[in-house]
């Protein structure tokens, strides 16, 4: 056995953990004046992270971000936070103000404009110094990008999203609060729910399995599915809402440590082509992927361990004991078409794709690197019809 696993430098998980956050803080950068603080479309929704803050006697400035960020955003506060002094930035919110306050400390500690380091589109410089100390703090449960080591921002130019990415990227606190996401909308926990389940799906059926991960997938995805349809009916279920925070860091820690596959192959593209919330795309593409990932196994390769995984994924949906577990790679599909339809999930033609674009969004998704996870190639024809199931 060999394999490497990287984390954030620690995770302090809990409800009511966001308390504790400003001591946290201090600790982590004891001599910054003050501290960068990445927050979502409502800053007030970060009360208690700024409280915390002040009691530990920490300066802070915030910085507000309205939509996932683009290299404007990145830009803009960028030209902010250097023009403070700031030891530190703090990311709170949802995957959106987490990616930007990654990208933030790694780029406060590295010179030049945000392009300059992204990969596919950009310069590709690597970010040789090491970010800034950065604490992640989600309020959604979805990304898991509190446990990873990049940051997703979208190009206006150029229609596609791409990443910036370095190990030192991984914050160096996570602090995930099941209490934050109490408030989380329906359709926002459906749609992000989904993104987590399908970065649990994804790393434990992909072409790099890692045996630590799929410990991490084998008590996140019982989790995901039985608190999923719970948190989305009863959103102030704090015991359900643990599940997902549990399955989302879970799902973080999976990805940046194994592969990911064809969901993330088409929704990296497609977010940049359209306004679809990240979480949105994967809810929509997941049951359509993995049916086509599963009879083209069928049909091309029969042997392959990918098959046992999609079975035991739907082993651990039913809740079937370790001993009795019957089910089959073909339940997988279903089981993920009844969530989705469960959690009201919307077809990608309601936010704007037109066949028209499928041409274009399948050149871009064969390039991107996440499907080179997946665990067989998917034809363009399995591609099409992928996409003609989810829109
Ligand atoms: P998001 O951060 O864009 O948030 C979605 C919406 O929910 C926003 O309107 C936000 O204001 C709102 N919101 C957040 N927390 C809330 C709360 N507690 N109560 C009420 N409303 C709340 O959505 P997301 O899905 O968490 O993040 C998406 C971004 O993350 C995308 O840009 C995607 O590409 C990126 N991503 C990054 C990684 C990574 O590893 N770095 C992984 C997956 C996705």
């Amino acid at each position: 056995m060999r394999f490497e696993f990287a984390s954030p430098g620690s995770i302090v998980f809990g409800p009511g953990s966001v308390r504790g956050a400003g001591e946290a803080a201090k600790a982590l950068a004891p001599d910054s004046p003050q501290a960068f603080v990445v927050t979502g479309r409502d800053p007030s929704r970060a009360a208690a992270l700024l409280a915390s803050l002040d009691e530990a006697g920490l300066a802070h400035a915030e910085y507000a971000l309205g939509r996932e960020p683009r290299f404007e955003e990145a830009r803009e506060a960028l030209a902010l936070a250097r023009d403070l002094s700031c030891g530190l930035v703090i990311g709170f919110g949802g995957g959106s103000a987490l990616d930007l306050a990654k990208a933030l400390a790694a780029l406060l500690a590295n010179p030049g404009d945000p392009l300059d380091y992204a990969e596919v589109i950009g310069g590709g410089r690597s970010l040789a110094k090491p970010s800034l100390p950065c604490i992640a703090i989600p309020t959604t449960s979805g990304t898991g990008s509190e446990a990873t080591r990049n940051a997703v921002l979208a190009s206006s130019e150029r229609g596609v999203k791409v990443s910036l990415r370095s190990a030192t990227m991984l914050p160096r606190l996570a602090i995930v609060d099941p209490e934050l996401c109490l408030g989380l909308p329906p359709d926002v926990t459906a749609e992000t729910g989904m993104d987590a389940l399908t970065q649990l799906l994804e790393p434990f059926s992909c072409a790099s399995p890692n045996p630590l991960v799929d410990a991490l997938c084998r008590e996140a995805l019982p989790r995901a599915f039985r608190s999923l349809p719970t948190v989305f009916r009863e959103g102030g279920d704090l015991n359900a809402r643990e599940d997902m925070c549990f399955a989302s860091l879970s799902s973080g820690l999976a990805l940046a440590n194994a592969r990911l596959g064809a969901v993330h192959g088409l929704a990296g593209p497609l977010g940049g082509m359209l306004p679809i919330p990240h979480g949105a795309a994967c809810a929509a593409l997941l049951g359509p992927v993995v049916k086509a990932n599963v009879a083209a196994l069928r049909q091309r390769a029969k042997a392959h361990p990918a098959l046992a995984r999609y079975a035991e994924a739907a082993s651990l949906a039913r809740s079937e004991p370790l001993s009795d577990q019957s089910a089959r790679a073909e339940d997988l599909g279903p089981i993920l078409d009844n969530l989705a339809r469960e959690l009201g999930i919307r077809g990608l033609g309601s936010f704007g794709l037109d066949r028209k674009a499928f041409p274009d969004l399948i050149l871009k998704a064969e390039a991107a690197s996440s499907m080179r996870g997946n665990p067989i190639v998917l034809t363009k024809d399995e591609l099409w019809a992928i996409l003609e199931e989810a829109i």
